[in-house]
């Protein structure tokens, strides 16, 4: 096996292990830079900032853009063809399919809001149905290597789907942590896949915390977003790698994404960042536009006051799977919309149904409340003028629709009628 490792082009393919150097070297403190070494921490005994993965510069990712480019082309219809940019000593034998998810050219809902080019990223097309297959992926790949035999997770919804799901495809036990009023079409189709669904009465906070305290206690539990959360949050970089690959190489010029505890946010960024960085992309990263639920906006109201500081707040929105009313990623997300030249914007319940039904009929994708967010906030921008008509904007929708559906119930109106011809016209007869 040794043999792979000096090979110019392993193959990287989900069936078959391939050894190689790991492209991570350390964790890294985000706020004094301590470094750590690659094991399932968190957070820094010095300062207890967050960590963060540090990478092999220069020798990985291979500093040929053009070899680089073509290892990532000749590698899985995954996820995983990232791999030199991912925090594992190897592709996992067993990994639930995940990623290259399709980039939607939005003809239609360009034009209704004035945009000149936009695209959607439809992250519902991954196998549970949201972005958070990525960061499992990722996160339960390194656990594995880390020596872990359970994983769990606190989730607001789509994250408890994705650890449920990928540790079936790994075999392994899963526990999955959610507030009790979860969305049921989250809780049932979690419970489908086998994993123990634990309902804490309390909101998403309340289970960060009792997670925090569990995976202190538990021993052998790789907890995806909290004791190994710097390897999971590393998935969310694939968005703007594959963002950048399906536009030929190229990098937008502005990106409206969800902000929740922030990951993703600026994950996104990293993303664009380290395409940029490897040469395998011209140009900067993107203008970054967060979005938030007023009825859940820390962040939002940070960047509104011109400060770091994000308020905790007791989240109050149909947008649950963005309630996390104490952001840990927060400031980082407030400080790279302002440094990119974006912005970070809320939207009232109502405009996020709407958000949901413009997306609906005018892209054909349905999405959950969290892409009902983004595309009000993509809407409220284009109305300020805040997108010029030369520029390229992608929005990622990062779930699907049916997970929320109550959100859409008696939103549009159904022809009841008898099964007769003169039934359909009393009903239509006059509309068609
Ligand atoms: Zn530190």
């Amino acid at each position: 096996m040794k043999g792979f490792a000096s090979r110019s082009l392993p193959p990287l393919h989900p069936g078959g292990e391939e050894i190689r150097e790991m492209p991570a070297e350390a964790l890294k403190c985000k706020e004094c830079s301590t470094t750590y070494p690659l094991e399932a921490r968190y957070v820094c005994e010095r300062c207890f900032g967050p960590l963060e993965v540090a990478y092999r510069r220069p020798t990985h990712p291979p500093s040929d853009p053009a070899e680089l480019k073509r290892r990532i082309q000749a590698g899985p219809g995954t996820l995983w063809r990232y791999a030199d940019f991912l925090p594992v000593e190897r592709v996992p034998r067993a990994s639930l399919p995940t990623g290259l998810t399709p980039l939607v050219r939005a003809d239609r809902l360009a034009e209704r809001l004035g945009i000149g080019e936009l695209w959607i990223k439809n992250e519902t097309a991954n196998p549970t149905h949201s972005f958070k297959d990525r960061v499992v992926s990722i996160a339960l790949a390194r656990a594995v290597e880390l020596g872990f035999d359970t994983v769990a997770c606190a989730s607001t919804g789509n994250l408890a789907g994705a650890v449920a799901a990928h540790a079936a495809y790994a075999g392994l036990p899963a526990y999955v942590f959610i507030p009790a009023d979860l969305e049921p079409e989250k809780i049932l189709s979690t419970g489908a896949y086998g994993a123990q669904i634990v309902a804490v009465e309390g909101n998403y906070d309340a289970v960060n915390r009792l997670c925090t305290e569990v995976s202190g206690e538990r021993e052998g539990w790789a907890f995806v977003n909290v004791n190994v959360r710097p390897y999971y949050a590393e998935g969310s970089k694939t968005l703007a790698f594959e963002t950048a690959e399906q536009l030929g190489w190229e990098i937008p010029d502005r990106v409206v994404a969800p902000i929740a505890s922030g990951s993703l946010f600026t994950k996104v960024a990293r993303g664009f960042q380290e395409f940029i960085d490897a040469g395998l992309v011209g140009g900067g990263v993107p203008a970054m536009h967060g979005a938030q639920a007023e009825g859940c906006s820390p962040v939002a109201q940070a960047y509104a006051a011109g400060t770091d500081v994000c308020r905790p707040v007791k989240p109050d929105t149909i947008a649950k799977s963005l309630a996390i009313g104490n952001p840990a990623d927060g400031p980082y997300a407030v400080e790279l919309a302002r440094r990119t030249g974006g912005s970070v914007d809320a939207v009232s319940d109502d405009e996020i149904r709407a958000g949901i039904r413009l997306l609906a009929e005018t892209t054909g994708i349905f999405t959950e409340t969290a892409g009902g967010v983004t595309t009000a906030v993509l809407a409220k921008l284009a109305e300020r003028g805040e997108i010029d008509r030369g520029e390229r904007v992608v929005a990622y929708i990062t779930g699907d629709g049916l997970k929320t559906l109550d959100c859409v119930r008696g939103t549009f109106a159904v022809a009841e009628i008898e099964p007769r011809f003169e039934a359909f016209e009393d009903a239509l007869g006059a509309r068609v």
